[in-house]
């Protein structure tokens, strides 16, 4: 059993108030909190070694350069990659699925099909819909079920000899859904097609082994799992990141340049031009400690609590829906009926609740529910039963108010 109490030291954030109410935290779904020392790392960077990486001799270059390269090898450990050049740090998610989808428009040809699931977040949509307008392949989707799960019987009969790549997220943002992502690559791999597994809503609660999932590339965001914003993960099969061409052109991308030929430099280093998130890329290593520190299963254990408990709790709340039903991570969705999600979260907020309300950039799933949206509440690891209570309480009222 995780001490929670011990762990809710860890992130000061959580001992603030909101509009007078002690802050309930239940966004995790768009960004976790971040940990103290994460916190420190960042003031330590900054105070002590602040200084570009990779190219000067001094000693606080090389100080800068030996961490961040730690940390590449910290991230590679933790996803289980065979090399740590198959870590790119990118950005986050989004950065890392446009690298791969304009890598590959140099790759795929008009009638070359392409697979995405309906359950996806608009950045793993939009990159793939503008693929196929510049190489003329076609977009196929997955449809969904009442339940939130994917329709694999279908996905199954959309599979061909056409079919060139796969895109599906790990776990749903929206719904909390976990796709039988082993079943999707494995099948996707008999055509000869790629998979692209976007982890960002997976790895605050799993801890994905690449190698055993055999997957050919998988992108995640620090910032879901205790790191800082703007710096991510491209984890590429060595292969497979050495036939897609680089992404950007600039500094620390090159081996040699003069103005009749440029050749690039070798992995990692061809997809990180210019200079990166220095800083964010070392503090991403150590959220990933942090993360470890808790261990996997004791925050899977906490978080399978959390959801079994505020469901129970919530469905007893009359007039209230729950999207998403299937096996999903520690996030419900939910409506009032009759009432719009908005008004509900803001009167939870109003009571110190933070929830995501909206489409929560996944538009095609509303639509399938004929709904412009949920109320969404994601549970952490550090996330309590009184702060459920807290919830519960605060939507009967809500609906008091709304209804
Ligand atoms: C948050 C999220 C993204 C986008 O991550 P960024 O850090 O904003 O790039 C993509 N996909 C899913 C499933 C997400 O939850």
């Amino acid at each position: 059993m995780l001490n929670v109490d011990k762990i809710r030291a860890d992130f000061p954030i959580l001992n603030r108030t909101v509009h007078g109410k002690n802050l309930v935290y239940f966004d995790n779904g768009a960004t976790s909190q971040t940990p103290q020392i994460v916190i420190d790392a960042i003031v330590d960077y900054y105070s002590n070694y602040n200084a570009n990486i990779h190219r000067g001799v001094h000693t606080l270059s090389q100080e800068a350069t030996d961490k961040y390269e730690e940390a590449r090898i910290k991230i590679q450990k933790h996803f289980n990659a065979k090399h740590s050049y198959e870590v790119i740090l990118t950005s986050g998610t989004t950065h890392s699925i446009n690298i791969v989808a304009s890598g590959f428009a140099t790759l795929l040809k008009e009638g070359d099909e392409i697979i995405v699931s309906s359950l996806e977040h608009h950045s793993n949509i939009v990159p793939w819909q503008m693929l196929c307008e510049k190489t003329g392949a076609v977009l196929k989707v997955i449809p969904m079920d009442q339940d939130g799960s994917l329709r694999m019987d279908v996905y199954h009969e959309l599979l061909n000899n056409k079919t060139k790549l796969v895109f599906c997220n790990h776990v749903s943002n929206a719904l909390g859904t976990i796709n039988p992502i082993e079943e999707i690559i494995h099948a996707a791999h008999k055509f000869g097609a790629y998979v692209l597994i976007d982890g960002a809503q997976a790895v605050p609660h799993i801890k994905p082994d690449v190698q055993e999932l055999d997957v050919d590339f998988y992108v995640a965001s620090a910032h879901k799992m205790c790191g800082p914003t703007g710096v991510g993960l491209l984890y590429g099969k060595e292969e497979l990141l050495q036939m897609l061409p680089p992404y950007q052109g600039g500094g620390e991308m090159i081996e040699t340049v003069t103005f009749e030929k440029t050749t690039y430099a070798g992995l990692p280093h061809k997809f990180e031009a210019g200079t990166p998130n220095i800083c964010g890329g070392i503090a991403f290593g150590v959220a990933v400690d942090y993360m470890n520190s808790i261990g996997f299963e004791a925050i899977d254990q906490q978080e399978k609590e959390l959801l079994a408990y505020g469901t129970q709790e919530l469905e007893k709340i009359e007039g209230l829906k729950i999207y998403g039903t299937g096996k999903k991570a520690s996030v419900i969705s939910f409506n009032l009926e009759g009432i719009h999600p908005y008004d509900v979260g803001s009167i939870l907020d109003k009571l110190g609740i933070a929830v995501r309300t909206g489409h929560h950039c996944a538009q095609p799933i509303m639509n399938f529910y004929c709904i412009p949206g949920t109320v969404r509440a994601s549970f952490a690891f550090y996330n309590t039963k009184e702060e459920i209570d807290a919830l519960v309480t605060a939507v009967k009222k809500a609906k008091m108010m709304l209804s």
